[in-house]
């Protein structure tokens, strides 16, 4: 189904796009749609999209509630700018996507979990290689200048998911998601062919393990690796090669995007189906190829796992069961 052919007869789609905490590249894969783009501009007004259309927030307050058909949210929420937007685009809007991992469950930001507010400044604004030595300056909500409070937006102690803060109607994931899921995601909005309300679309229901075609040996192994330290078979099982793959605990719909390249999948298109704590199933798949019985040796092996934590949450730290790590 293509986008033009509606855009004859139905009224426009009034959509927003917006960013959260995010690092641009689900705004750069709805782009990768590449020549589609147009035919989502022929059928839809853009009413804002801060990466490409000058909209601003006062003509997002002036909306009457519902008058957006569809927000695009990509994006975590990590401050009070980040909340605010989210609750009035979801006030504006008839259905509201989390667009990305980011907003689907923490992201890449999520990993700011495993450190304290404070220890995150400290590391930004004291410490840096690029400040400039002795600077003392944090940056705080709210500051006098000139006998005027000038305010930012306010810093939260952890990073959440969308829909920790607001409702979510539909899940589209990946970092990014891939641009044949964008295209068949927009296809089905404007047609009005959704599935119920919850799901997460534009994925499959399988594990990546299941659609990848590198071969099966049931091996188990001896010690892990880091992908550069090992050429590995490019035919075979990277996890079954010690390199820690994510495989066996990520929802599949990518179209197999990195173990066909070559490249250990990371995980970002979230747990499987039914699966709660997409780390945990993880570690569980990862203890299952080790080759040894002696808790010493086992020892050994699971201490040559690269920092496995960051590894097993990569994508999804404020959704799993752990959400952060919590610091005197
Ligand atoms: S663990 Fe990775 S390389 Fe192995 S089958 Fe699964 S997706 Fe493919
Ligand atoms: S293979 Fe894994 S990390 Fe790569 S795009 Fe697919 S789900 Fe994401």
């Amino acid at each position: 189904m293509r986008l033009r052919g509606d855009a004859v007869t139905a009224p426009k789609l009034q959509v927003a796009l917006y960013w959260g905490a995010a690092c641009g590249g689900c705004d750069v894969a709805v782009l990768d749609t590449n020549e589609f783009i147009l035919d989502v501009a022929a059928a839809a007004d853009i009413r804002l999209w801060p990466i490409a259309v000058d909209g601003k927030y006062h003509d997002v307050e002036a909306m009457a509630d519902g008058e957006l058909d569809l927000t695009i949210f990509n994006g975590a929420v990590r401050n009070s700018e980040n909340e605010h937007i989210a609750k009035l685009l979801r006030q504006k809007s008839k259905l509201m996507v989390a667009f990305g991992s980011c907003a689907h469950l923490g992201g890449i930001p999520g990993l700011a979990n495993l450190a304290s507010r404070d220890e995150i400044m400290e590391a930004a604004y004291l410490h840096n290689p690029s400040i400039e030595p002795g600077n003392t300056t944090i940056p705080h909500p709210e500051t006098a200048f000139n006998g005027s409070p000038l305010t930012i937006p306010q810093f939260y102690k952890r990073v959440y998911k969308l829909d920790d803060v607001i409702d979510v109607d539909y899940y589209l994931p990946g970092c990014p998601p891939a641009a044949d899921q964008v295209k068949a995601v927009l296809t089905a909005v404007v047609a009005g062919e959704l599935p119920p309300k919850g799901s997460v679309v534009g994925a499959s229901e399988r594990a990546v393990c299941d659609d990848c075609e590198r071969t099966k040996h049931e091996k188990k192994v001896k010690r892990f690796y880091r992908p550069w330290q090992i050429m590995a078979d490019p035919d075979s099982c990277l996890l079954e090669q010690g390199i820690l793959c994510a495989g066996p605990a990520t929802r599949s719909g990518c179209g197999v995007r990195c173990p066909s390249s070559g490249i250990p999948c990371r995980g970002c298109y979230g747990p499987l189906p039914n699966v709660r704590d997409q780390g945990a199933k993880l570690l569980s798949a990862v203890v299952s190829i080790i080759d040894s019985k002696d808790p010493e040796e086992i020892e050994q092996i699971v201490d040559g796992l690269p920092d496995f934590t960051s590894f097993a949450y990569r994508f999804s730290l404020p959704s799993s069961l752990l959400q952060r790590s919590v610091r005197p």
